[in-house]
């Protein structure tokens, strides 16, 4: 028997979805009634109650009524509506760059308007630009909504109060049937948000009632939020899981040999390894001794060392017969690695093969043709090494470095390249981004984690000071100084990200402008238009000390190593990141000499901005650093939320509900023992039409 309400039945059944809007709809990711059900409000508006004109605070919404004291058009630079209007307490200016004449004549002396809107600092008084309003006549008594508004993330040619109107239906739906089954089982209930009703917690954040706790709501604080993100919580933790068991059915090539190789690497080496990186290492050794695909992400601040432990697994996978291949997100990045990689392992005999976009044709058919004979062992490069064209003989171990820069399907990707039948490449990947732990184990819940927690010695923290931009003088006669001390100097350029190329113009003209003011200095310049030859000219001449002063773009952001650099001045610093900013200062502190970094800003700054510049002033520790900017900026930023793969979630907060996720290994791992059957309508319910588990 059909079920007349049932909820997986398609949008298409309800009234006033038509072909255009189920189009749509699919764009949202929603194409079943119930998809709509687990659509949740951003947020809510509050229509239930009217504010008092001088109670009402900036930059928030609110829903005020008064009379008419004054309209008037207005010729400024734009041409404007301008309503003054009245209550018990004070006025208030409303403002309409668009509006009829009807509006004008609406709006007459007089008249009771009730409107809501976000109030905002205007020249003469507190404002609302652009209100909804509605004019109340004299004789009659309009009841304010008794329901709080909610406001749905929608897309382009629907509007809210049509995406209301759905809900309404989805939720009478839902009244109706009996199809949406409580999927957490009472073994995953570990927290005591996760014991309220599924089918209440979804009807309460649709139809807040009135006496809802109007804050707790906004802050998505209410207990039914939290069931909600409980299971979306748990959703997520399920899926990632489901990745990494499917990753375990396939087998992986057996990567052990005697430690000769390693050995022969190690003694070439000027430094021991830390007691870090030892540990790590020996963690990747057992992980590919294994038949099951490794999948271990390597965390370790900048400057802690990653290359060389990469170095040695690839050691491993060659001695056993295999090729690796290493991949960086930059091309500069990639040139450098293939240096060390050559320089390290070309005394082993181990051939190295570079593959780059900005490569001729010949160079490149002739390294593809060698590593797919297996004659190269180990190709470095870009993402150029995710092409269809670039195969291998025998591809045993993948490198990525600087993961946050890659996402999950082109980790995948490039896996598939080694991929035989039903057998798998190990998986290493290596990111300076240290994230904070439960952060990590949502974000990576389909890794194995090491971390790399420990410094080469002999380094000297960097020393940060924050300075205007007016002081630009005092701080190239610094970078003088510095240069006449033999050390070497990064002077960074930023700009907003529009434009590539405004960014390398700017570049060249400070890298002009510094040459005039320092005529004995040599300068140099590197940004990503330079073909990879001539970039790799400079550095080299820079690394080699030819060069005093480097001016760069953010293209220098990742790995590159020049330990006699000890300056590096960043322009326009406000305009990073946090993770970005402690990345290019990395470059810094790598030698034995004190390093210091400025970080100039042009005023005014902002207090994020301020925020953020001040936590790099005060501390060199990446893992506080990481901690703030999750603070300030959310996990999306943090993890380059669309390129990891991390869902965006729909109600849970990473950052706040800490609680939650304190639980959610456990929660999962209940959930897999006493109902695994279950995890599919889960992660559909939650993800189902975002990620493409079934590929994985
Ligand atoms: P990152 O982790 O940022 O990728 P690198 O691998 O580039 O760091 O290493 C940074 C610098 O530290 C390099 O010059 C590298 O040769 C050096 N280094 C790595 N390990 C050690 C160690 N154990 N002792 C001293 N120097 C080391
Ligand atoms: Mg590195």
């Amino acid at each position: 028997m059909v079920d007349k309400y049932d909820l997986s039945q398609s949008v298409t059944t309800l009234k006033g979805v038509g072909p255009k809007v189920a189009e749509r709809l699919i764009k949202l990711g929603i194409s079943e009634i119930q998809d709509l059900l687990f659509h949740l409000p951003l947020r809510y508006q509050d229509r239930t109650r009217l504010i008092p004109i001088a109670a009402l605070k900036k930059q928030q919404e609110g829903l005020v009524e008064g009379t008419v004291k004054l309209s008037q058009i207005k010729f400024g630079r734009r041409r404007s509506l301008v309503c003054h209007i009245e209550d018990d307490t004070t006025t208030l200016v409303l403002r309409f760059f668009h509006f009829s004449n009807t509006q004008l004549q609406q709006l007459a002396q007089g008249v009771r308007v009730r409107c809501f809107g976000e109030v905002r600092t205007g020249p003469a008084s507190l404002e609302m630009v652009h209100p909804e309003y509605q004019v109340i006549p004299a004789d009659k008594i309009v009841p304010v909504e008794a329901e709080l508004t909610p406001i749905y993330p929608t897309t382009e040619g629907l509007h809210q109060i049509s995406f209301r109107k759905l809900i309404t239906q989805a939720l009478a739906f839902l009244a109706n049937s009996g199809s949406l089954p409580e999927l957490i089982n009472d073994a995953s209930r570990l927290h005591p948000v996760a014991k309220y009703s599924l089918v209440d917690a979804l009807r309460y954040v649709h139809r807040p009632p009135p006496d809802v706790d109007v804050q707790a709501l906004r802050d998505r604080q209410h207990p039914t939020q939290r069931r909600l993100a409980y299971e979306e919580l748990l959703a997520q933790q399920i899926s990632m899981r489901r990745i990494r068991a499917n990753m375990q059915q396939h087998t992986a090539p057996i990567l052990k040999s005697d430690k000769n190789h390693r050995q022969q690497l190690l003694e070439q080496l000027p430094f021991p390894l830390t007691g870090a990186q030892q540990r790590v290492v020996s963690e990747i050794l057992v992980d590919i001794s294994q038949a099951i695909p490794m999948q271990r992400l390597v965390q370790g601040d900048v400057g802690s060392g990653k290359t060389v432990v990469a170095a040695l697994a690839v050691v491993e996978a060659v001695a056993t017969g295999f090729q690796a291949v290493m991949m960086a997100p930059t091309e500069l990045l990639a040139e450098q690695h293939y240096q060390t990689f050559t320089t390290w392992l070309a005394p082993l005999g181990i051939k190295v093969g570079w593959c780059a976009g900005k490569q001729t044709a010949a160079e490149r058919r002739e390294v593809l043709a060698a590593l797919s004979e297996g004659e190269v062992q180990v190709a470095v490069g870009t993402h150029a090494l995710f092409q269809d064209e670039v195969t291998f003989n025998n591809l045993g171990l993948v490198v990525i470095d600087e993961q946050h820069r890659f996402g999950v399907h082109q980790r995948l990707a490039l896996r598939d390249k080694g991929r035989g039948s039903n057998s798998y490449p190990h998986q290493l990947v290596m990111t300076a981004t240290p994230i904070p732990r439960t952060l990590s184990m949502t974000a990576y819940a389909d890794l194995n984690v090491s971390v790399i927690d420990e410094l080469p010695p002999g380094r000297s923290p960097v020393t940060t000071v924050v300075v205007p931009d007016t002081r630009r003088g005092d701080i190239v006669e610094r970078v003088h100084l510095a240069c006449q001390e033999k050390r070497q100097v990064y002077w960074v350029c930023t700009l907003i990200e529009e434009s590539e190329h405004l960014q390398c113009q700017a570049a060249e003209d400070t890298a002009t402008e510094l040459q005039e003011a320092l005529p004995d200095l040599s300068i140099a310049l590197v940004h990503g238009r330079m073909k990879s030859a001539q970039k790799e000219l400079v550095m080299q001449a820079f690394k080699s000390g030819e060069v005093d002063l480097l001016v760069a773009t953010t293209v220098i952001e990742v790995g590159v190593d020049v330990p006699n650099a000890s300056l590096m001045v960043i322009e326009n610093a406000e305009r990073l990141g946090l993770a970005q900013l402690h990345q290019l200062r990395g470059r810094v502190g790598r030698g034995s000499v004190q390093s210091h970094c400025v970080l100039m800003y042009h005023s005014p700054l902002s207090k994020n901005g301020q925020a953020r510049l001040s936590c790099l002033r005060d501390t060199n520790d990446g893992f506080k650093i990481a901690q703030r900017d999750l603070e300030l900026r959310g996990p999306g930023e943090l993890l380059g939320t669309r390129q990891t793969g991390l869902p965006q979630f729909r109600v849970a907060n990473l950052l706040e509900d800490t609680d939650l996720l304190a639980v959610m290994t456990q929660a999962a791992d209940q959930f897999m023992i006493h109902t695994p059957e279950q995890s599919d309508a889960l992660i559909h319910r939650w993800f189902g039409h975002k990620l493409d588990f079934g590929n994985v």
